[in-house]
């Protein structure tokens, strides 16, 4: 049938049992779902047929499964549909959403920051060689597996992911957002869907996480907190930012700040590459003694 070609809808809704929401994102709620036969744990993303096209979702799960398994991408393991749902069963992680553990607990350190960064780049890595562009890398999109301090790292959501070459993406109204998009992405240009992009979101990213080990955590384009998205989007292509110069980052590592740089480089052509990002030493496997070193 045509649902076993477009890789929708090919499991059975009977097979799951769904249970307490887990997550909420743009398009989808995220529930808790048991495989009745197995009593497996997974997660269970339902995104409403009212309102979304059929395409989009073929899309999701079509880059979900070129993209295969990976340490640190959230895997696909089935869809089925009900009758006002599309569903994709995910592999289930369960310790939340990182930005909750950066903001939250007074232990995270720059370790850490550089932990996060690594597992993210090898994610990427991985994607990237496949020709795909994830296109909304956000803290919300970053799972944590479990509640331990030094869980392993997971991104999610492929809903705005594309094919590299393949032309336009399918469109789905507002499509990502504006904090962690490129200059390139917000302007539309040709660029704007290349693997940058997402080197890019994980410089805002260690940015915003890099400036809460300070106390001060703040959007590298967005200082005081107040920018609404046309000013936030004026203030990327503007690149209106101070390279982490002020005094606050005085206490962050030069190495880390000289990373956040080479990510949020506004030519994407002169961006840091994923390969660039893990040789460089900050992020590599020696990054406990630079976080010292200070
Ligand atoms: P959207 O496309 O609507 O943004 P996401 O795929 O990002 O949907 O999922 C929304 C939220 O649900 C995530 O931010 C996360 O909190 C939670 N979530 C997503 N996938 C999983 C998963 N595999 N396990 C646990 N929680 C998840
Ligand atoms: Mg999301």
């Amino acid at each position: 049938t045509s649902n076993q070609e477009s890789g929708l809808c090919t499991g059975d809704a009977s097979d799951y049992e769904l249970r307490q929401r887990l997550g909420e994102g743009t398009f989808a709620e995220v529930r808790l779902a048991t495989h009745v036969r197995t009593g497996e744990q997974l997660a269970c993303k339902l995104v409403r047929k009212k309102g979304t096209c059929r395409k989009e979702l073929e899309h999701e799960v079509a880059v979900l499964q070129a993209v295969g398994q990976h340490k640190h991408i959230v895997c696909l393991r089935d869809t089925f549909d009900t009758e006002d749902a599309w569903a994709l069963v995910l592999e289930l992680v369960s310790g939340g959403e990182v930005f909750d553990r950066v903001v939250e607990t007074g232990h995270f350190s720059e370790r850490d920051a550089a932990a996060i960064v690594r597992q993210v780049a090898s994610a990427l890595m991985h994607i990237h060689r496949r020709g795909i562009v994830h296109r909304d890398l956000k803290p919300e999109n970053l799972l944590l597996v479990s509640g331990e301090h030094d869980a392993d790292v997971k991104l999610c959501d492929f809903g705005l992911s594309v094919f590299t070459g393949e032309g336009a993406p399918p469109l789905r109204g507002v499509v990502g957002t504006i904090a962690y998009m490129s200059p390139e992405q917000l302007r539309g240009d040709e660029f704007g869907s290349e693997a940058a992009v997402d080197l890019w979101a994980l410089g805002v990213i260690l940015h915003l996480s890099s400036s809460y080990l300070l106390l001060v955590g703040y959007h590298p384009f967005d200082p005081a907190g107040m920018a609404d998205d046309l000013a936030l989007s004026r203030a990327i292509l503007a690149h209106k930012y101070d390279g982490c110069s002020s005094t606050e980052w005085a206490s962050v590592s030069p190495e880390a700040r000289a990373v956040v740089r080479l990510l949020l480089a506004p030519d994407p052509r002169e961006r840091a590459t994923v390969r660039q990002l893990l040789a460089s030493p900050w992020v590599g496997a020696d990054a406990a003694s630079s976080s010292a070193a200070t």
